[in-house]
């Protein structure tokens, strides 16, 4: 055990006060009450529901909402929280980690350092009024630029993409969403379910140009963003343009330290890096090749984590997590084997039933394989659908049935 401060206690260290952070150091302390338990964490604001940040563009954070526990709940769980201290070496052989220029000494250590969103070399990146979204920061340097803004513009059609697009939209400034692929969404929805979503999309007075790559941005003598150039020649006016275009892992730190790492670091489901007594969990970690991107997952991945740095044995298992979005006053629901991949088991015999109610914005398709109810597809869910229909997954449950729980 590490001695250098607190006698024969294990000390953990947590790099990253993010979702895998915070739960990590949760069953850390479940598993080990004697340990001593510090996180280290670039931000300056204790762990917050990072997923909820697009519910204050136009409003001030409400930070006491935001934050998942208060600060009695650190003291009486005797976990320390290093604000402001961005991790900035680790020498494995030595067990230490650097942060503000100061060595800490560790026992277990769990990496947890989640992403950073991608900003693509467009030209003009730099002017003001151009922005990404990850952090309450972030959030706060948004509603700045809104506070004049007639026209934005989001780009990338994604999870956050949408529902930024979504929130501005409800401000009443006119909002374009530019989509480099042919269509919203192409990986979860297939063409008829994309066209539903996006006939929803437009219906909210928001323009969508999907197949259309950026150069870049143009600004005013101010040096604020005032255009968006299209790779066409296209310029289209922006007071404000928020870019989301996929996030890349907080890996850098990692690199040379001999944790193996491909794009993420490499881990078992014991959530173990090559190196003993080092895990990761959350965004930064691949799971036998599989990585996610999603609260729950990293999550879950951090309590694996978490307790097995604390001495404990819980493993991770990869499950199909299902794909639910939430924005536009509507629902997106794909899961299982939901057919916007082509099926490489030719030989199985597929049914699909579809349903199409376009004047409601309403998608359902169901997929069968030789008879079972494999995978569907939903836009606009009717409340608790997800939960009923999830159970019948890989059962003999008839299209009829089905129908019947989504549309009574
Ligand atoms: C607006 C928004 C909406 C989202 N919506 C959903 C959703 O609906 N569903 C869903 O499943 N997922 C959603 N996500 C994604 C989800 O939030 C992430 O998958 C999750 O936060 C990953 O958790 P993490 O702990 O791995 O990393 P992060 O949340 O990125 O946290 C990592 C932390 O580590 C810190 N850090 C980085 N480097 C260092 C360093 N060197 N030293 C110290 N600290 C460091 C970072 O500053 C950060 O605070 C959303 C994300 C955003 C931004």
């Amino acid at each position: 055990m590490n001695n250098d401060n607190s006698g024969d206690s294990r000390r953990i260290l947590i790099i990253g006060t993010g979702a895998a952070g915070y739960s990590a150091a949760k069953a850390a302390r479940l598993q080990d009450l004697e340990a001593e338990i510090i996180m280290f964490g670039k931000e300056n604001h204790l762990p917050y529901y990072r997923l909820r940040l697009c519910e204050y563009i136009g409003k001030s954070v409400n930070y006491d909402e935001l934050r998942i526990s208060n600060e009695e709940w650190y003291e009486k769980n005797r976990i320390r929280v290093e604000l402001s201290s961005a991790v900035t070496a680790i020498d494995a052989k030595a067990r230490k980690i650097i942060a503000n220029g100061k060595e800490h000494s560790y026992d277990s250590l769990v990496l947890a350092t989640g992403s950073t969103p991608i900003m693509p070399p467009f030209k003009g990146k730099d002017l003001s009024g151009v922005h990404t979204i990850w952090t309450v920061d972030g959030i706060a340097a948004i509603n700045k630029s809104l506070l004049n803004a007639k026209k934005a513009i989001v780009i990338g059609g994604g999870l956050l993409g949408l529902e930024a697009a979504y929130r501005i939209s409800e401000m009443g400034i006119a909002v374009s969403l530019i989509e480099g692929m042919p269509r919203l969404l192409p990986k979860q929805l297939d063409e008829e379910g994309s066209e539903v979503f996006r006939d929803k999309v437009q219906s909210l007075g928001i323009s969508i140009f999907c197949g259309n790559s950026v150069e870049g941005f143009e600004g005013d003598s101010n040096r604020h963003v005032s255009h968006v150039r299209m790779a066409d020649g296209m310029l289209l006016d922006a007071d404000i343009v928020i870019v989301s275009v996929g996030v890349s892992p907080n890996v850098a730190v990692f690199r040379d330290t001999g944790i193996s790492m491909n794009r993420f670091i490499e881990v078992n489901e014991n959530m173990e890096t090559g190196i003993e007594g080092i895990y990761a969990a959350g965004d930064i970690a691949s799971v036998s090749g599989r990585w996610f991107g999603l609260w729950s997952v990293a999550n879950r991945q951090g309590q694996v984590a978490g307790a097995n740095a604390a001495g404990g044995n819980a493993a991770y298992r990869a499950d199909d997590v299902p794909y639910m979005l939430a924005t536009m006053g509507t629902r997106v629901v794909c899961s299982g084997d939901a057919g916007v991949i082509q099926p490489d088991d030719s030989k199985a015999a597929y049914t699909i039933d579809r349903k199409i109610d376009k004047e409601k914005y309403l998608y359902s398709k169901l997929v069968f394989r030789n008879g079972l109810f494999v995978g569907y597809m939903l836009v606009g869910e009717p409340a608790g659908a997800f939960s009923k229909l999830q159970p019948l997954l890989n059962t003999n449950a008839s299209a009829e049935k089905i129908n019947s729980i989504l549309y009574g």
